[in-house]
């Protein structure tokens, strides 16, 4: 998936955080939340030479190109989410949850992807949710809608839940 798509795709996982706890929109709280679902949204992909994660952060993207890690593998993987978990322990448990949250969207829908992704890496085996041949292609037309579908989601989540914001 294309980077504008998981940018939404995070910016839907901090609505959900928001409104599971009860966070008024109108707060620096909501902002900050949706500003890390922005950009935690697409870190995943610091494994993809040339991504714009890769290029903004060029010297772990370099790490992880001298390591040889290959794209959808440690850094979209259920072991480094744990890691992740651990590392960031010391936070604020909304904040947790937001960047948790944010982070985990990716794999999820790169799980849509037709190339599937090494969930369980260190073992290289690729899990996708949708047959192969009707998985989503990088930057396709079948993308396109379901990045349409997501921005939708983002617009009308807040005022589903208007009754807490
Ligand atoms: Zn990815």
């Amino acid at each position: 998936m294309l980077q504008k798509t998981h940018t939404l795709a995070g910016v839907v996982a901090a609505e959900c955080v928001i409104i599971h706890f009860n966070q008024p929109l109108i707060s620096w709280e909501a902002g900050t939340a949706l500003l890390i679902g922005c950009i935690v949204g697409p870190l995943a992909d610091i494994d993809k030479k040339g991504s714009t994660m890769a290029r903004i952060l060029l010297p772990l993207s370099w790490v992880l190109q001298l390591l040889r890690v290959k794209h959808r593998t440690l850094t979209h993987s259920l072991l480094f989410l744990v890691l992740l978990g651990y590392l960031l322990a010391p936070l604020p448990e909304f904040f947790y949850w937001t960047i948790l949250a944010a982070y985990a969207s990716h794999p999820l829908i790169d799980l849509l992807n037709d190339q599937g992704v090494a969930l369980l890496w260190p073992i290289n085996k690729k899990f996708r949710l949708l047959p192969k041949p009707i998985g989503i292609d990088t930057g396709s037309f079948q993308e396109i809608v379901f990045r349409i579908i997501l921005a939708v989601v983002a617009i009308i989540l807040p005022f589903i839940s208007l009754g807490s914001f």
